[in-house]
């Protein structure tokens, strides 16, 4: 068992973890080539559970107790937003397609990693200077939009770019990292979702390390391609279908500046995970949760989603002949910036709250409605 962190009175996460975390986050995941990631998160899991397996698409799945035919899934997605070059400019510049929502406003002045078939490119979002811009009079100062930002490489002629393995299709990623802030803050970019695949990982391994048994198979399941639509999730649930789901996402902190939280809610960093009611969340099973959360002395946000959560929750309540899921999710400040921040402690208590519901589940367990 690796050594617990000394900061913290309870710390779940240890110096090990800690490393794998940094690891994962560091490392590009985007949307449609989560691969790379995948390998990390994998090679993490594989310790902890008695299998494991990949699905045409790339979502990675750790099982423990496989032969099990109840099946209890824990979810978090694996992928990252990030663009596609979509255009060459006979100087050399590429402009860019999303992949998955990434935001605009922010992306002038960034660096970033262009994806190419010889490896990686440094590039740059250039942006017009202020003097420039200012100087001319006739032109209202531009807002960043798709169709005005664009990549600059250090080349000057479409085939330069070309020779740098930059294609059409290539994808690109924020160079930003992990670092950590003052009272136990953390910032990275794709917090959302790869902190789930850390947290749903750190369940994996406590259940180990704890010598735990469950009574039914464990499917830990980090799912590609939920940002262009929860597609990911829709795949896996049909391959495994499971008997109950809990996913894992991230959510807005609601006291950031230009936040109304009478549409958005009432929710903190800092606070404890975070439940939501929603039609796609199974009421008797977000009951069962809420009651460990009380019994644990884990303190649980609760908010509101409408039609539907707009996660992978969505795909396996859904998915064959409907399978009760509950949304545990993370606070997040700043998301799909490349300064998502959350908070430690919600980190911990949203592993220890996914895991004692674990430990509470059974195949007996009454989900019924009536
Ligand atoms: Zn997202």
């Amino acid at each position: 068992m690796a050594k617990k962190e000394t900061s913290g009175s309870k710390s779940v996460i240890t110096k090990t973890s800690m490393q794998f975390l940094k690891n994962y986050h560091n490392n590009p995941s985007p949307v449609g080539f989560e691969y790379s990631g995948q390998k990390i998160w994998l090679e993490y899991l594989k310790q902890y559970v008695d299998t494991t397996f990949v699905d045409p698409y790339g979502t990675a799945v750790g099982v423990i107790n496989p032969k099990a035919p109840f099946k209890v899934v824990i979810e978090a997605h694996a992928d990252e937003i990030s663009w596609f070059v979509n255009y060459i400019t006979a100087e050399g510049l590429l402009y860019l397609k999303r992949n998955g929502g990434v935001d605009h406003q922010i992306a002038p002045g960034q660096r970033v990693f262009i994806h190419g078939k010889k490896g990686m490119v440094k590039g740059v979002f250039g942006w017009p200077a202020i003097h420039t811009r200012l100087g001319n009079p006739d032109v209202k100062d531009p807002q960043p939009k798709v169709d005005n930002l664009f990549l600059d490489t250090g080349a000057r002629t479409r085939k330069e770019v070309e020779d740098l393995g930059i294609h059409i299709g290539s994808v690109v990623t924020y160079q930003d990292g992990f670092d950590e802030l003052a009272h136990d803050y953390y910032i990275a970019r794709a917090f959302d979702n790869r902190i789930g695949g850390f947290m749903i990982a750190e369940v994996a391994r406590l259940l180990k390390e704890n010598k735990k048994t469950l009574p039914y198979g464990l499917y830990v399941v980090n799912a590609v391609q939920e940002e262009i639509g929860l597609r990911g999730a829709e795949m896996i649930a049909r391959r495994i279908k499971p008997d109950i789901a809990i996913i894992t996402d991230v959510t807005h902190d609601t006291y950031t500046p230009m936040v109304n939280k009478m549409i958005e809610g009432d929710v903190a960093c800092g606070k404890g995970p975070s439940l939501a009611y929603g039609p796609a969340v199974h009421n008797k099973l977000l009951n069962l949760v809420q009651d460990v959360a009380e019994k644990k002395k884990i303190p649980v946000q609760l908010r509101t989603v409408s039609r539907s959560t707009g996660t992978d929750t969505d795909s396996f309540a859904y998915a064959n002949d409907g399978c009760p899921s509950v949304l545990i999710s993370i606070p997040l400040r700043y998301m799909h910036t490349t300064v998502e921040m959350l908070h430690k402690s919600d980190i911990e208590q949203t592993i220890q709250l996914m895991y004692e519901t674990l430990l509470t589940l059974t195949p007996k367990t009454n989900l019924s409605y009536l």
